[in-house]
């Protein structure tokens, strides 16, 4: 069982909540950390300074921050205006002292079928983005997709591919486990292992996976609803070394047409229960 000192929200869980107002209920209802989103905050207006300032009154840690990717959603052309948009999410994380990105392999090459040049392209742009990062001090976490989201978001479908990335891009990269798309991988023990031994697990992403799955973005469950053994997967997480919190993210219309102070109660009970 989990404790809520280990508890951190991904800001797109209370999705329909603007953000100061959100870190006012994350901090009266004890929510110690959050995940906060650049576009998020763009979209409320918000500073880095003044957001600075919110989450020091408000007492809450920043666990990290969403997100890179998306080098070839407009093709080829596109390619360095996805770049300089990724090294703007860097500054941010800098500005906001996040310790980590969620950072993204990337889909198919926009209006392409070449899976393997999809992800030389994604590779090699990640790799740019990751001078960049190392240069900044900022740790980028590769997060494995679930293969449904091969396509539009991600190449990279399993820990053990995410190892091999890292291995390949070097210093300065490590790798989040959500649950959420790792879960039905008959490797997963194996390959959690083998990032802990390169000290690579930067953090952990906690949702379930219900059956049946009515929208592939927008349903996830919450932990103890669906099918994923949390526990199990937090132990083998724990052996491989992981002392960081359990970040919630959960994408669900469900959820979000609810009243957000009464799911964020039901967010810590289920936590404290199931994970
Ligand atoms: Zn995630």
């Amino acid at each position: 069982m989990a404790s809520l000192n280990q508890l951190a929200i991904n800001q797109i869980t209370n999705d329909p909540v603007e953000t100061t107002a959100l870190l006012g209920m994350y901090s009266k209802l004890g929510v110690p950390s959050i995940s906060p989103w650049r576009s998020k905050l763009e979209e409320h207006k918000i500073s880095t300074g003044v957001f600075n300032k919110l989450i020091d009154d408000a007492g809450i840690e920043i666990n990290g921050v969403c997100f890179c990717g998306s080098y070839g959603s407009q093709g080829k052309a596109g390619r360095q205006a996805q770049i300089d948009d990724n090294k703007k999410t860097i500054d941010f994380a800098v500005e906001i002292g996040a310790p980590s990105i969620v950072t993204l392999a990337g889909g198919l090459l926009a209006d392409s079928k070449d899976l393997d040049y999809s992800r030389k392209f994604n590779m090699d742009a990640l790799a740019e983005i990751l001078e960049y990062a190392r240069q900044l001090g900022v740790t980028l976490g590769l997060e494995p997709l679930h293969p449904m989201y091969a396509p539009d978001w991600s190449v990279v479908v399993s820990i053990k591919e995410a190892n091999d990335w890292c291995e390949q891009l070097g210093e300065g990269i490590g790798i989040i486990v959500d649950m959420y798309h790792t879960w039905w991988d008959v490797t997963l023990e194996e390959e959690i292992r083998r990032a802990g031994k390169h000290n690579r697990i930067v953090a952990v992403h906690v949702s379930d996976w219900l059956v049946p799955t009515k929208d592939i973005l927008l349903d996830r469950g919450l932990m103890g609803d669906g099918v994923i053994d949390i526990p199990k997967i937090r132990q083998w997480l724990e052996d491989a070394g992981f002392r960081g919190r359990y970040e919630v993210e959960i994408f669900s219309n469900e959820f979000w047409s609810l009243d957000q102070e009464k799911y964020i109660e039901l967010i810590k009970d289920k936590f404290q229960k199931f994970v």
